[in-house]
């Protein structure tokens, strides 16, 4: 990759005819695919839509690769709306940072974290980048930057979103043929303009199938190009929300319909059929980058991880075997989120917790954002968008909706991680943690089964935080163990603990 990519930066410093000889020298990397990218963004789309919609182009990148289904943050962290949905797919970061919560944009914080296009003209501005939009704020806000080598812009309020999709994919099919791009976002807005107008009943499945029309225009486009053959493309789709069913509409914290995002993803390097667990909105830039050979810079500081890497979060793995509700009313009973059993490794001290209360929130218990969200909407559960899959809650407030659910007092323990004496440790985890009354978090190690000694006490707000806590190894010591003690909580608020890595 890095053998082609300085082929082509010299090839710019060359003239033509010398560029030419160096690229078809069989010493340059002539026979390694030059890698490509296509991201399709389509407006408020739900999924389970286009299941029951007639659209085999979405169908097929889904058997051909991966679908990774999440929910969306909501306020007070943003609106489940376009400005936020666009701002995190192409920066690679959740609103905390890229500071669109509406669509305003104001707040925006797109010169720290640019889109992905701008990104790679960074790394090399010999890479070709397109975007074409027809909600023509996503150029003129600079969701997707000047920086980009070709902004295609319609007005889809003047045109009418179905003539502009139109345009936009006969202009894409025109550059994939004729301007040998490299990375492309390319926007299609008719499902949401008609979603908001007549609900997602059959108007919005007609919709759905126009434009997976528009998207095998594009599939077709690249495959006609004449050097398709020594290319490796990534198509990747993504929504930027989803719709309440069936009235249509978004931008609060509705049960989940209008929360509902995915990432669809087809290429070299990524299985067919995938469905994992732990993929989110935010992870179509590191997805790009991951296929081009770009590594993403640390101080970046991405919320994004490529669809094809899997978390390596022991919560995870208990996803197939989670439960439907107990005591719990609001949620499905067709929705299975949680259980007490701990992963291999872990456990949970429960000993201290009064045998009232609901069931499922009886001390640490496992659960994923579409059960734990259910149980109680707008509490901002909703914004622990850093954890993936599936995540440890302790959660007094749902705890106390049933007779006997008080002073709650549990403990999240760790597997036993080797260590060594005299060196330090580093503990990062994702923590959400909303204080209210008494409660407290407390984290603590003990070495080799030895007394706790108290790392971090939270007693207040701390949320979606990415932590990174250093610990000192003592003398003689060859095992930590990692405790995370919520208690002092009687009807109060909540702690999820996701993906505990210890470095
Ligand atoms: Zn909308």
């Amino acid at each position: 990759m890095r053998v082609r990519l300085q082929a082509r930066t010299f090839s710019l410093a060359l003239s033509g005819v010398v560029a030419a000889a160096v690229l078809s020298s069989p010493f340059t990397a002539a026979a390694a695919p030059v890698k490509k990218v296509l991201v399709v963004g389509m407006d408020g789309l739900n999924w389970a839509k286009v299941v029951s919609a007639n659209a085999p182009n979405l169908d097929a990148l889904a058997a051909g690769g991966s679908l990774g289904e999440s929910l969306l943050y909501c306020p007070s962290v943003a609106a489940s709306s376009s400005g936020p949905g666009w701002s995190t797919i192409a920066t690679g970061v959740w609103p905390d940072k890229h500071g669109v919560k509406d669509n305003s944009f104001a707040g925006k914080q797109y010169a720290t974290y640019p889109d992905f296009l701008t990104r790679l003209e960074r790394v090399n501005p010999a890479y070709r980048t397109y975007s074409a939009v027809d909600w023509a704020v996503l150029h003129s806000q600079g969701t997707f930057s000047s920086s980009i080598d070709t902004r295609v812009t319609y007005d889809g309020d003047r045109d009418g979103y179905v003539v502009s999709d139109e345009k936009i994919t006969a202009d894409t099919v025109r550059n994939l043929r004729d301007g040998n791009p490299d990375a492309s976002f390319v926007y299609l807005g008719n499902t949401d303009v008609v979603a908001h107008a007549s609900g997602t009943g059959a108007p919005y499945a007609a919709a759905i199938e126009k434009q997976d029309a528009q998207l095998g225009q594009l599939l077709g486009a690249v495959k006609a190009r004449p050097t398709y053959a020594n290319e490796d493309w990534l198509v990747v789709v993504a929504t930027d929300h989803g719709h309440n069913n069936p009235g249509g509409g978004h931008g609060g914290c509705g049960v989940s319909d209008e929360r509902r995002t995915f990432v669809l993803a087809k290429g070299s390097g990524i299985a067919a059929g995938a469905r994992p667990v732990d993929t989110r909105l935010a992870d179509v830039s590191a997805t790009v980058f991951n296929h081009l050979g770009v590594a993403a810079d640390p101080a970046w500081k991405l919320d994004s991880k490529p669809v094809s890497v899997r978390s390596r979060d022991a919560f995870d793995s208990l996803y197939g075997s989670l439960s439907a509700r107990v005591d719990e009313t609001g949620i499905p009973a067709t929705v299975k989120g949680w259980t007490h059993t701990a992963p291999a490794g872990w456990s949970v001290d429960r000993s201290r917790m009064p045998s009232g209360g609901v069931t499922e929130w009886r001390g640490w218990s496992f659960t994923t954002d579409e059960f734990w969200t259910r149980a109680q909407a707008s509490q901002e559960r909703e914004n622990a968008m850093r954890t993936r899959g599936v995540f440890a809650v302790a959660d007094s407030d749902e705890f106390a909706d049933k007779t006997g659910g008080t002073s709650f007092d549990s403990t999240l323990v760790s597997p036993a991680y080797p260590v060594t004496a005299g060196g330090g440790v580093t503990l990062n985890y994702v923590t959400h943690y909303l204080q209210e009354g008494s409660q407290t978090g407390d984290v603590s190690v003990s070495f080799n089964g030895g007394a706790d000694q108290l790392v971090k006490r939270y007693s207040a707000d701390a949320r979606a935080k990415a932590e990174s806590l250093p610990v000192t190894v003592p003398a003689g010591a060859t095992s930590m163990v990692v405790k995370f003690r919520y208690h002092n909580a009687n009807n109060n608020w909540y702690w999820a603990i996701d993906d505990l890595r210890v470095g």
